[in-house]
């Protein structure tokens, strides 16, 4: 689809009228591992599925032209996108990257690092990330909105440094997704996502994506991703497009239920600080009584007590057990993420059930 038409019309239409023989309106399934050749030396342009598949080729097409890139691959989940990004970077890089980051993430950092493939150094703040790019760096890594104390990176000024610098930037915009950030525009030289998360949005379908605009990066990431295999199945990749039809209402619906939320919570005496960016579905907190978590977390009725984030029903995690369980308390309490702290995952039910909800949970 072409970059001309505006996100929503590329959105909603994502996909269709690709099958020229039929005239069906919407993208097929494409099971086949393989295609025929038409003759010896001659392909479709299909071969073989973990090369290119043609459902998946739609949801690449569609996620490139939201991220406003030129190229995008289709992973099969987040951390297969982040493994594929540095896949394209020589053993020994050195990598900056934010503190506050998807405890997964940190996770394989941690384990390439001991692995002595890459070398990590971590930043807290932005004038952190500034000074550290005054030294040595090949590789900047972005997280903004940060997963789960909500701070935001200005992408534009930090690609600017880190460039002059000789470093790639790659960004993880799983927070805000296309909708509110496009990092390819601000000088990212790749953007992932878990797609799991908005780009699906409907907590069925685990998925990754990794775009850019650079074609020497692509024809690398192409080729390491052809060669590893962790590519989407059709079937998903189906789901995944059939998701994104509906990302910018998705978004716009969670934004508005968030702020309403983020404005109950701010004057519950229940509450010691909310943090949120004023845009996104993505709300954290910190109660005043860090013993009444359990049960908030049992007496919720309306929200669920899951990990993940971005699908159309409201979540509620609790950080310190679940998603950056694998962060030692140490290094967590030193940058905040402390065990009082809870976060939300706006979804797109009515903001008044969401508020009552809560109510009867943390002042009940
Ligand atoms: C969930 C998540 C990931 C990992 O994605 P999966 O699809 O679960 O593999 C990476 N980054 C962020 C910010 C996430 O929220």
């Amino acid at each position: 689809m072409s970059k001309s038409f505006h996100i929503n019309t590329i959105l909603a239409q994502a996909g269709i009228k690709s099958d020229e023989a039929t005239g069906a309106l919407v993208t097929p399934i494409h099971f086949s591992t393989t295609y025929q050749h038409p003759e010896f030396g001659q392909s479709t342009g299909f071969d073989y599925t973990r090369t290119k598949n043609p459902t998946r080729s739609k949801a690449e097409e569609v996620l490139a032209a939201i991220e406003s890139a030129k190229y995008a691959l289709v992973t099969s989940s987040g951390m297969s996108a982040i493994v594929l990004a540095f896949s394209v970077f020589p053993v020994g890089s050195k990598v900056l990257a934010v503190r506050d980051l998807y405890g997964g993430s940190f996770r394989w950092f941690n384990q390439v690092e001991q692995e002595g493939r890459f070398h990590f150094t971590y930043a807290n703040t932005e004038e952190e990330l500034i000074a550290e790019l005054e030294k040595d760096v090949d590789v900047l890594y972005i997280e903004t909105p940060t997963n789960p104390l909500m701070l935001e990176f200005d992408i534009e000024k930090l690609s600017k440094l880190a460039h002059a610098k000789g470093a790639k930037v790659v960004v993880d915009n799983t927070f805000y997704s296309s909708i509110y950030q496009r990092p390819i525009e601000d000088g990212a030289d790749i953007v992932l996502h878990s797609a799991t998360k908005y780009l699906a949005g409907h907590n069925d379908v685990l998925a990754g994506v990794v775009v850019t605009d650079n074609a020497e990066l692509y024809e690398k990431l192409f080729y390491n991703l052809n060669t590893t295999g962790a590519v989407l199945s059709p079937f998903d990749s189906y789901q995944l497009i059939r998701g994104l039809k509906t990302l910018s209402l998705r978004m716009e619906r969670s934004t508005a239920n968030a702020q309403e939320i983020v404005a109950f919570l701010e004057q519950s005496p229940a509450v010691k600080e909310v943090l949120y960016t004023g845009r996104g579905g993505m709300i954290s907190f910190k109660v005043a009584d860090e013993k009444r978590i359990p049960h908030i977390l049992n007496t919720l009725k309306v929200f669920s007590f899951a990990e993940s984030l971005g699908g159309v029903e409201s979540l509620i995690t609790y950080p310190t057990t679940q998603t950056h369980a694998d962060i030692p308390a140490e290094v967590r309490h030193s940058y905040g993420l402390t065990d009082d702290l809870l976060r939300l995952s706006i979804g797109i039910e009515d903001a008044r059930d969401l508020i009552e909800d809560l109510r009867q949970a943390l002042e009940g």
